[in-house]
């Protein structure tokens, strides 16, 4: 290393000339005393080697640079020097013959170049000066690549995640799968798509509000976090909708460990605005290569857990090949509502209920039809159970109101007084904090009597939500609207229910009643039923009574109303006013 010059410190002059011929070191340096006078400093290294040690521990401001050291040439390196020092601008010396590499060294990060016998002062400093100039625009170009690349990273990684929950979102899900179709499709390997839904996010968002509806969808994400393997994916795709996919290794039962832990994961209730809510997940689990496609998989996926969901009896639905045409004829179903309103073809028929007491007594049970002109009848059993879970079904009970005005009304004309027209409601409906208010309202609107009405509920419908079917029982009853348990004798048959739930009629199911002339224990049984109830204080109804022989084993048994086919079909309303005017 030598110092040419060192007498004057000038901070922004500092140059390293590296030069292995000492004659150009010496013409570099007069042209540089000229051009700065003594606002200089120049370092000399002769190899290349040697200027790397003066980099390593001085700062330079430009480097000048012979292409040809014996260490040091060709134009590529001026790459490395450039990697290695980022901020250092290079001016390279050539000989008129190297015009062609020096021209390249500018391609591989010089800032630029000298021909030796081509150089004055002036020509050296505006050189130095101007690739100081360049080098510093560079790297400002460079950090504001970098600051963009760093903001489409993130914005990247903002347009792949939910907000709320920090998983990946739906599009970044359904990119990924895709993704994972394709490597299993070489692969040849199987993997299983978890669909899951969370059974009551409504009614806490309802209930608590939105903002802890938010923070539950939060810990449904820990919580599902901690349970899947790091080559698991999980994303939240909606609302309240999460998916995972796994691969399988061995077998498909590999999925039920998955479920399991999920299963697990949620016995604990969460503690939500310092409430603890209990959450209940349902899961639809599809397959591929079962489901050869992203559509498919979650069309699959969707089915098993709509199918969970309608099941009192699992959280959990596998895909099977019935779904399809079940599921074919629901989309059909649920598409034609709109229409059938305004088409009115929603109808209603009362089927007379008797009483064994009283033979002057007016008592029904409305029950929706169905005509549709796309789809024939529709049974009431296949279109309620699809039309619970949205407001269509609120329009459906309005309908039965109106169509039981016009019963009340039509007999009302003939002088006939109608005691009470028994109305089915769904476990949904009950759960809605609004119902109890809605149906007085609906009542009013309607001129009805609240007195003249019962509600038809079934224990499931008890069971599933306890506290909000009482709530709501409670407002109806303050307004004189009764109420009945039906279909007793299908599910769970407590008596519990009968002893904490304020109801005013039991009715007993058709499958208690079938062949009961035949059945001496179902006789016993219902004695000890009937007797029971009639302790409590209820009415007992008997429902589908088809026989001669079941009615008389029904009143024998102490029934004190009467339902059937044997007694009366539910028929239209001007059908049941010209029976009871005969
Ligand atoms: P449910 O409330 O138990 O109604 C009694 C069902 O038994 C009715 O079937 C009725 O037609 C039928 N039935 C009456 N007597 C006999 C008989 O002697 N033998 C036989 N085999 N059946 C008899 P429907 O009208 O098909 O209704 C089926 C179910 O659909 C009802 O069962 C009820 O759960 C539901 N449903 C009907 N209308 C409504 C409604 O307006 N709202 C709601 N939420 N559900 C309704
Ligand atoms: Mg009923
Ligand atoms: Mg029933």
């Amino acid at each position: 290393m030598k110092h040419v010059n060192n007498n004057i410190k000038a901070h922004d002059n500092v140059f390293l000339i590296v030069e292995d011929n000492p004659v150009d070191v010496e013409i570099v340096r007069a042209m540089l005393e000229e051009a700065y006078q003594n606002n200089y400093e120049m370092l000399w290294a002769e190899c290349f080697a040697e200027a790397e040690n003066i980099l390593a521990t001085k700062p330079i401001d430009a480097l000048i640079l012979d292409m040809n050291l014996p260490d040091f040439s060709g134009p590529a390196n001026v790459t490395e020097l450039n990697n290695q020092y980022p901020h250092l601008p290079i001016v390279v010396l050539t000989g008129y013959d190297d015009q062609a590499i020096a021209l390249e060294t500018i391609q591989y990060g010089a800032q630029d170049f000298l021909v030796k016998n081509d150089i004055s002062p002036q020509i050296l400093a505006r050189s130095l000066h101007y690739a100081k100039e360049r080098k510093k625009l560079e790297n400002t170009l460079k950090q504001s690549y970098a600051d963009l690349s760093h903001k489409n990273g993130e914005l990247e990684a903002i347009a792949r995640t939910d907000y709320l929950t920090q998983l990946p979102n739906r599009s970044y899900f359904e990119s990924s799968i895709q993704r994972c179709i394709e490597q299993a499709k070489r692969s040849k390997k199987e993997f299983a798509l978890l669909y899951l839904d969370l059974n009551n996010f409504k009614k806490i968002n309802d209930k608590l509000g939105h903002a802890a509806g938010d923070e539950l969808l939060v810990v449904v994400a820990q919580r599902l976090k901690v349970i899947v393997r790091d080559t698991d994916f999980i994303a939240r795709i909606g609302g309240d909708e999460f998916v995972i996919f796994t691969d399988l290794l061995h077998t498909k039962d590999e999925v039920y460990q998955l479920i399991d832990r999920i299963l697990d994961q949620f016995e604990q209730p969460c503690l939500i605005s310092e409430k603890e809510v209990k959450c209940v997940l349902s899961i639809g689990v599809s397959f591929y290569p079962d489901a050869p496609t992203l559509a498919i998989l979650m069309k699959h996926a969707d089915y098993s857990m709509y199918e969970a969901k309608q099941s009192n009896m699992t959280n959990v639905g596998f895909y099977t090949k019935e779904m399809d045409t079940k599921y074919a004829r629901k989309m059909q179903i649920e598409s034609q509502f709109d229409k059938a309103i305004e088409a009115g073809e929603f109808d209603v028929h009362f089927q007379k209920i008797t009483s064994t007491s009283n033979p002057d007594s007016c008592l029904f049970e409305a029950l929706l039809r169905w005509e549709s002109s796309t789809l024939g009848q529709v049974e009431p059993d296949e279109f309620i159970p699809i039309f619970e879970n949205d407001l269509y079904i609120d329009q459906l009970t309005y309908i039965v109101l109106e169509k039981s005005k016009h019963l009340i009304n039509a007999l009302n004309h003939k002088l006939v007084d109608v005691d009470c027209i028994k109305v089915n409601v769904t476990a949904s409906q009950l759960s809605s904090e609004e119902f109890g208010h809605q149906f007085i309202v609906w009542l009013k609107s309607l001129e009805l009597d609240p007195e003249k009405f019962c509600l038809e509920l079934t224990e499931r419908q008890v069971v599933e939500n306890t506290k909000a079917c009482l709530a709501q029982i409670n407002i109806l009853r303050q307004h004189g609207v009764s109420i009945a348990l039906d279909d007793f004798g299908t599910g769970y048959s407590s008596v519990k229910h009968l002893l904490n739930f304020p109801i005013d009629y039991l009715k007993l199911d058709i499958s208690l009643i079938k062949g009961l002339e035949n059945k001496p224990k179902n006789q016993a049984l219902m004695a000890g039923i009937i007797e029971m109830v009639h302790r409590l204080g209820l009415i007992v109804v008997a429902e589908g009574i088809e026989t001669e022989a079941e009615y008389i084993c029904c009143q024998e048994l102490n029934c004190d109303l009467l339902q059937g086919y044997y007694l009366h079909y539910p028929s239209k309303i001007d059908d049941v006013v010209n029976y009871i005017l005969t």
